[in-house]
């Protein structure tokens, strides 16, 4: 995952009552080239265009904080949402709670991401005053927002019939006809404390399609229920979907399943639970319990006020004025409607009449209905919505943005085609690898090694994780941390991928194999897969990474061999090799060897390389070509050979 500090565009935007497009216009006159709303701009670059719009400089946005501000007080120095500002964290590749301490470096960050300058106080006082910014959004434009709920649980425990339920039963009051259409997400309405709130619920159960999004970046769900069915227990994919859940940082609710069942034990589940380090409050710890029957709806009520209970607690707020943005759920081409999609608005109000771009995609919203099949005029933050008017379908997990007008839309969403096309052809995205990581923790760029961990037994699961365990025991608290994200036994699935991609994480794998659509996924996303046959081996990799001694492998590729035919020498005293390939290819920027004989004279780079007059980046056997080779100075001579060839990272 890549570290961005920084701050959106739109974010930027937004801060100084611009729209995006606005400042895409102002940033181009200052000579600041952008790629759209979700553009990062430096810290200093966004300050100079601060100073340079007349708004108030950095000494006005200066945050003060204790050392031992959490993520919360932080949040809160800043008037943002706290946990708007734990997604923008995991945005950067951090994984924080709420009410975690922050190190100074990466508070340095958060705050930055929001344009502020952090100092530290010099002794704690009773209460923080921070300095309101005179151009920060007027108080109140924050405003309370439903909760977005996902429900995950193990097949069969009750996770649709329960989505099923509470459709039909808390339907929005006053409307008529019920919820006719599955838009990806519904709302419901619940009498909380005399006051009528609404909820929203994705109806995409389970841990896959929520990770999915998350690995894409998006970060829809403010609380999880998890369904566990009380004639069954804690099954696998209850575990996948705890340690899923717990990878986001979200808070869980546990809803305890088909108690209308005789066979039904909730004691055992709040047992089989604790030993997953979720305590229920009857046993002293925080985590939610309720048990509910999906079928009859039973104890529904209680769980829907518990959700309600805990959105308070998060304090869950959106700004409804501005432009809106949100995530795409998901999207498809309808005959005769076109491109559909179906969307979360997450902040702003969606409008009739605005124009949109979602990744790749771009359009105007010609038409909105919401589940009920109601035709909207407006959507306010967490309402799920039906889109028409997109020109091509975006891809789920998709954030959109609401732009000027449709051309800047449609400009952003070709750049943004561009650049996909560009990467497409120069390989798989690269994330994080074991490798990397301990280059990191040798500069001590890192503190945590993420890692999921896959086994083929249980014993030999329990093996390796408690020697990871014991060297993660070992190590002081300025070394490398070592977190399992995730354990189980199987192969490497496809959900193992999308959870590395979400928690930066890499994937170990022991006396297991990767099944092909893991394998594609891994390739795709650039994910470290490594797979052992020794314990030992594991565990070693894993100690010379947190110790930033893991040096990567690298072998020797020879892509081609050239035959000097003819010596040029430039006006200025280049020299250049008139060569004919001989076998591979010659590539720009690739290592050269120079032989002459049996003599190797020189070892170097290819600077330039010609054919004919035009500049190219490879060139094939049976070509000619004109090469230069970085730093070599002396005439080439008739039958010198150019070796080319490339070191590759070869994956222990
Ligand atoms: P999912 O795979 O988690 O979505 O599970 P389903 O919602 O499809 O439920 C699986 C089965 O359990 C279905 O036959 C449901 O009728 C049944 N079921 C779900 N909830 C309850 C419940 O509270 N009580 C009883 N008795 N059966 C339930």
């Amino acid at each position: 995952m890549t570290v961005v500090p920084g701050i959106r565009l739109v974010d930027l935007a937004r801060e100084l009552k611009m729209t995006p497009a606005e400042l895409v216009t102002a940033l181009k006159d200052l000579g600041v080239e952008t790629s759209g709303p979700n553009t990062v701009l430096d810290p200093e670059t966004a300050n100079d265009v601060r100073s340079l719009l007349g708004k108030p400089a950095e000494a006005d946005k200066v945050i003060e904080i204790g050392a031992d501000a959490t993520v919360k007080d932080i949040a809160q120095a800043m008037q943002v949402a706290p946990n708007e500002a734990q997604k923008k964290l995991l945005q950067m590749g951090e994984l924080v709670a709420i009410n975690q301490k922050l190190p100074h470096a990466l508070a340095e960050r958060l705050a930055a991401a929001y344009g502020y300058t952090l100092k530290l106080k010099a002794e704690p006082k009773p209460a923080p005053a921070p300095a309101a910014p005179k151009h920060k959004a007027p108080a109140g434009a924050l405003q309370p927002r439903p909760p977005v709920v996902t429900v995950m649980g193990h097949v069969d425990h009750g996770k649709t019939t329960l989505l099923d339920t509470i459709r039909h039963t808390n339907v929005v009051a006053g409307e008529h006809g019920g919820i006719t259409q599955h838009i990806g997400a519904y709302q419901v309405e619940v009498e909380h404390n005399g006051e009528k709130r609404k909820i929203t619920f994705l109806d995409t159960p389970g841990h896959r399609a929520f990770t999915k999004m998350r690995a894409r970046g998006a970060s829809v769900t403010d609380i999880v229920v998890l369904v566990v069915a009380a004639d069954d227990g804690i099954m696998p994919q209850t575990v996948e979907a705890i340690n899923h859940t717990r990878a986001a940082g979200v808070p869980m609710i546990v809803a305890i399943n088909k108690i209308d069942k005789p066979e039904a034990n909730p004691d055992r589940i709040k047992q089989q639970l604790t030993e997953h380090n979720l305590v229920v409050e009857e046993y002293g710890g925080d985590v939610i319990a309720v048990p509910i029957s999906a079928k009859t709806g039973q104890g529904i009520p209680d769980l829907l006020e518990y959700i309600l209970l805990v959105a308070d607690v998060e304090d869950l707020k959106a700004d409804p004025h501005g432009h809106a943005s949100g995530t795409i759920l998901e999207a498809s081409v309808e005959p005769g409607r076109g491109p559909v999609a179906k969307a979360l608005v997450q902040s702003g109000t969606l409008r009739v009449g605005d124009s949109l771009v979602a990744g790749l995609a771009y359009g105007k919203v010609r038409a909105m209905t919401n589940e009920r099949g109601e035709r909207l005029q407006k959507a306010p933050p967490a309402t799920p919505v039906e889109i028409i008017g997109f020109h091509n379908p975006p891809d789920a997990g998709d954030t959109f943005e609401v732009v000027k007008n449709e051309k800047e839309a449609r400009q952003i969403a070709e750049k943004r085609q561009e650049k996909a096309r560009a990467q497409r052809m120069s390989g798989p995205v690269r994330r994080l690898t074991l490798d990397d990581l301990s280059r990191q923790a040798r500069e001590g760029a890192i503190k945590d090694l993420n890692v999921i961990v896959k086994a083929d037994v249980q014993g030999s699961l329990e093996a390796v994780i408690g020697q990871l365990n014991e060297l993660a025991e070992n190590k002081s608290d300025d070394e490398v941390r070592l977190n399992i994200k995730h354990s189980a036994v199987g192969n490497i699935s496809e959900a193992d991928i999308d959870l590395a991609v979400a928690t930066g994480s890499i994937v170990v794998g022991f006396n297991v194999r990767a099944d092909s659509e893991a394998q594609r996924a891994a390739e795709r996303d650039g994910v470290d897969v490594r797979l052992y046959n020794i314990i030992y081996d594991l565990v070693e990799d894993m100690d010379r990474a947190m110790k930033g001694l893991l040096t990567p492998v690298f072998e020797e590729v020879v892509l081609g061999r050239a035959v000097v035919r003819q010596n040029f020498r430039t006006p200025r005293g280049v020299m250049i090799a008139g060569c004919y390939v001989t076998e591979g290819k010659l590539q720009r920027g690739a290592e050269v060897r120079l032989r002459r004989g049996k003599d190797l004279l020189f070892t170097g780079r290819i600077e330039s390389l010609r054919h004919l007059k035009d500049d190219v980046r490879e060139i094939a056997q049976g070509f000619e070509c004109g090469v230069v080779i970085q730093d070599w100075n002396e005439p080439y001579q008739v039958d010198d050979v150019l070796e080319c060839f490339e070191m590759r990272q070869v994956n222990r």
